[in-house]
């Protein structure tokens, strides 16, 4: 899909051209033409003084009348028979949203044989409700299952916002959900707020993290947001009272090509960074890959996680499953050290959440400073050894 041009308003003046950032439109003699590259984003509409560009009629499938969809999901992610912590946090934003609208929020765990416990937990979590399909199709996660299923429950369901952590599950089935109602869906959000009318506001960084968008999806339901791990916060309430409803679907909804043999699991360190309650990031200025010695000795110490910097891990210092920021983890540790690291955008996005940052750069300009709570100008490669001998010194 893309831009529609009226070639009868249209002057052929060219400034649609100059403001496109996906320089998707060509302007010819007589003409303009719009290239696949267009991604609807609607500057070119804004921009023509003539009315000579629209956009096309979108969403208009299964979500026709808005006003019949109502309430907050959460798809509720599990792991091994326990709920994944980005549900609970999603839960803690989904509340908010679910009270500003004056609605239900819900939890949507699909399984088979799952306890109560994981039930009662996300009702503790702030669930009104949950949600719950058993069924053996779906004792272990496929992408088809998992997405017809989800897919049958917004048809019967209709639900106005759906929430999904962006982990490698949601990443994985979420954006084929969202195609087959076909609706918008934001990827990675780090803020999510409601408009007066009723509109998720879906906050996200754009164009390589130097702006953030905030996007909306006016013309179908349900709104679509994923958002990372460590990025909301999750509110436990024992006493929030809550109930389970059990859904049945019928095997025929099942069109899974898939089984699964075997899972193994994956020996990385992506897992230790992201539960990790204190991280030691190096960066560029690290300066070889023996020197992340002198940072695994202090994250020993303090039993803590190794992260890095994109920089660190493009010189091949340390493995990319190490690296924070917005094409790495996203991390938010009690306290975060970043050594011998700028601070640029990239990486901040990723662990600006940390409770305690503490930075040591040998430039006092650096940009990491901005974000830090603690600054120290210092040669890595004295203050860190000196660190290390204080912690043990006091240990004694
Ligand atoms: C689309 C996109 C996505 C990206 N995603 C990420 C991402 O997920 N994560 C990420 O980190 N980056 C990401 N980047 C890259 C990011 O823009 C930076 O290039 C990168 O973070 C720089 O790494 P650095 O800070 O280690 O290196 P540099 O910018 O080179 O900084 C090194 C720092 O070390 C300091 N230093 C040097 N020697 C010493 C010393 N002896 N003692 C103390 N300090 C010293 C210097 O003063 C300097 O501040 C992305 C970029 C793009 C375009």
């Amino acid at each position: 899909m893309k831009a529609l041009v009226d070639g009868k308003k249209c002057t052929v003046c060219g400034v649609c051209s100059d403001v496109c950032p996906f320089g998707a439109i060509t302007v010819g003699e007589t003409s303009v033409e719009i290239s696949d590259e267009c991604t609807l984003c609607g500057m070119c509409v804004d921009t023509c003084e003539f009315g000579a560009i629209s956009l096309p009629e979108v969403g208009a499938g299964p979500a026709a009348d808005l006003a019949d969809y109502n309430g907050v999901w959460v798809f509720a992610e599990w792991r091994d028979g326990t709920v994944h912590k980005v549900s609970y946090e999603l839960l803690g934003a989904g509340r908010q949203l679910a009270d500003k609208r004056g609605v239900e929020l819900a939890a949507v765990l699909l399984g088979h044989g799952l306890g109560e416990a994981l039930s009662s937990e996300l009702i503790a979590y702030g669930a009104d409700v949950v949600y719950l399909v058993d069924h053996p199709q779906l004792a272990r996660f496929t992408n088809e299952a998992y997405a017809d299923v989800l897919v049958d429950l917004i048809h019967k369901k209709r639900p106005e916002i759906l929430l999904a952590g962006a982990t490698s599950i949601g990443r994985s089935f979420i954006p084929r959900v969202a195609a087959s109602v076909r609706t918008g869906l934001t990827a990675d959000c780090t803020e999510l707020d409601i408009s007066e009318e009723g509109l998720l506001l879906q906050t996200r960084p754009a164009f390589g993290g130097n702006v953030m968008a905030t996007i909306v999806c006016p013309n179908s339901r349900p709104q679509m947001a994923t958002v990372r791990p460590k990025v909301m916060r999750p509110v436990r309430q024992p006493e929030h009272p809550g109930r389970s409803e059990v859904i049945e679907v019928s095997d025929g909804i099942f069109q899974n090509r898939v089984e699964v043999l075997e899972v193994i699991p994956e020996q990385d360190q992506t897992a230790k960074l992201t539960e990790a309650d204190i991280i030691v990031s190096g960066g560029r200025g690290l300066g070889k890959a023996e020197n992340f010695v002198l940072l695994e000795e202090l994250a020993q110490l303090v039993k803590g996680a190794v992260g890095a910097s994109r920089g660190a891990v493009e010189e091949g210092w340390i493995a990319p499953s190490h690296q924070v920021g917005q094409t790495g983890r996203t991390v938010a540790p009690t306290l975060y050290m970043a050594v011998g690291l700028s601070g640029a955008i990239q990486h901040v996005v990723g662990m600006q959440g940390s409770k305690i940052i503490v930075a040591v750069n040998k430039d006092r300009e650096a940009p990491v400073f901005d974000v830090a709570s603690c600054g120290v100008v210092a040669d890595l490669f004295e203050f860190i050894p000196a660190f290390i001998r204080k912690i043990k010194q006091e240990r004694e």
